[in-house]
């Protein structure tokens, strides 16, 4: 599926470092969070959306990096929970599509 290739990426990495002994549901979950806060901070004292758009511009490769930490945690937290995020996904955007139908 969407995320085969890279979920075997990372399974190769993790254990080759034996790192899996790390990876418990809270430890991946707290991770998530830690680079959500790095992918915020550098946002931060932006003041509107034109500050938050130099950021952007001026500091892609640094948010490259950590939306990349934020989805590689995120799919690790998945491999131990046995959790199938492409059908996550997609289930929630099927709920979501119920929740906010369009106003016609
Ligand atoms: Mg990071």
């Amino acid at each position: 599926m969407v995320f085969d290739d890279i979920l075997e990426l990372l399974r190769n990495f993790r254990d080759r470092r034996d790192w899996l002994r790390y990876h418990t549901p809270k430890n991946l979950a707290l991770s998530i969070a830690i680079e959500a806060s790095e992918l915020l901070e550098l946002f931060q004292w932006t003041t509107n959306a034109d500050e938050e758009r130099k950021v952007l511009d001026k500091k892609k490769k640094e948010i490259e990096e950590e939306i990349a930490d934020i989805a590689i945690y995120l799919l690790y937290f998945c491999d131990v929970a046995g959790l199938d995020l492409e059908k996550a996904i997609r289930e929630k955007i099927a709920k979501n599509e119920n929740r906010f139908p369009l106003e016609s």
